[in-house]
């Protein structure tokens, strides 16, 4: 099923989606501040995400824009993967473990903070078969590499697709683990049937003779709030816990839908009763129009050592990303300060050497970054108000 055809078509408004579109529409004027934003990231949603929006506001608030999105503040592009380190569309590699694949660049429903809406949201072209072929190719021969990671948008969108890719990498002798992400399991948790979870479950190989040899499949799942985790949902990931897949949970912090202890607490605790790992949770990244729905690094530090109080295996990573790679922040990070074009920015030296990511990224280093003394990467991060 092509889960685009049964997404909201926004074409085709009925009065249900009017009342779902502009949820956070005073009046007309507001209402046409919508349509502004509209054109530009437009709002999609799947039937039974409809359903959740309708009931809970930690849900609604993802996918629906309010006004404040007429706010372009921020940049289109935070956190470039690394575009130009390979010729074959859909293939990049920013780190020095792993590349990423993008075999289809659209999702069945938009978040409204995702830090890609310039890719996912502006119907960029999927991966043909032969760029995928072509693309696992050129991985064959990166011999430092042992990860995939399949991302998107949602790989899910065709499955045919991805199980293609799966088929050719699951071939490699450079390829341990792949990871699958995304968040159908939230927009569509029906989509995932008997078939597909036992399809997605062969590619978990391992070799008890030769250990060095063995593969899994992992899925990183995202979810933000408690009231996403309905027992239709819950099934979904059991389906696929069960038979033996890894789930790997990565959350956003946003602020006004979990940015409090409680929410967070609650979240990361029934994640980890229902046997998905719980992996990070990321700061919301400077993405335009997403301005209201991040909160300061500090307030994640706030909550995090409250975190850091429970059972460890409700402990998160958490983690920022300035355009040159991940930071991962403590209970007691001190972040350091400055104020450049008036806005409050956070400096950090990254864990990454400058020359690595030239060398693998194939690009010089991003904007606000620089090459320390010692040969890594410093960088700047836009902070968040609160
Ligand atoms: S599921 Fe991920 S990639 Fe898709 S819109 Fe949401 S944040 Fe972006």
């Amino acid at each position: 099923m092509n889960y685009l055809e049964n997404a909201f078509d926004e074409k085709i408004m009925t009065e249900l989606d009017r009342k779902v579109f502009y949820h956070y529409a005073k009046n007309e004027t507001e209402e046409a501040i919508i349509d502004e934003i509209r054109k530009n990231y437009p709002i999609r949603i799947t039937p039974y995400l409809e359903k959740l929006i309708l009931k809970y506001e930690g849900v609604r608030k993802q996918f629906i824009p309010t006004t404040e999105e007429a706010d372009t503040h921020g940049s289109a592009t935070p956190f470039e993967e690394g575009k130009k380190a390979s010729k074959n569309y859909g293939l990049e590699r920013l780190y020095k473990d792993r590349v990423l694949i993008t075999p289809h660049f659209d999702c069945p429903a938009y978040c409204r903070f995702c830090y890609k809406k310039s890719r996912v949201m502006k119907n960029k072209r999927s991966m043909t078969y032969e760029e995928i072929d072509n693309a696992v190719e050129e991985v064959s021969k990166m011999h430092d590499i042992r990860g995939a990671l399949i991302t998107g948008g949602d790989p899910f969108m065709d499955k045919n697709k991805l199980f293609y890719l799966l088929d050719l990498l699951i071939k490699l002798d450079n390829i341990a683990e792949i990871r699958v992400g995304t968040r159908m399991l939230l927009n569509s948790p029906h989509f995932f049937t008997d078939e597909i979870c036992n399809r997605l479950a062969s590619y978990i190989r391992p070799n008890f003779k030769d250990p060095k040899k063995s593969k899994y499949l992992a899925i990183n799942v995202h979810f933000n709030h408690p009231d996403e985790l309905q027992p239709e949902v819950l099934q979904a990931c059991h389906k696929l816990s069960s038979r033996g897949i890894t789930l790997r949970d990565q959350t956003v912090l946003l602020k006004g839908i979990n940015d409090d202890i409680e929410t967070m607490t609650t979240l990361f605790q029934l994640l980890l009763r229902n046997n998905i790992i719980v992996y990070y949770m990321n700061h919301c990244m400077p993405v335009e129009s997403s301005d209201h729905l991040r909160t300061s690094v500090q307030k994640g530090i706030d909550i995090y050592k409250h975190l850091c109080t429970q059972s460890s295996c409700s402990i998160p990573n958490y983690v920022y990303a300035p355009s040159g790679g991940k930071v991962h922040v403590g209970p007691d990070t001190e972040l350091e300060y400055e104020n450049i074009n008036g806005l409050k920015q956070i400096k950090v030296k990254l864990l990454y050497r400058a020359e690595d990511f030239r060398n693998i990224a194939k690009k010089d280093l991003p904007p606000m970054h620089r090459e320390t003394y010692d040969g890594y990467i410093e960088g700047y991060y836009i902070d968040g108000k609160d």
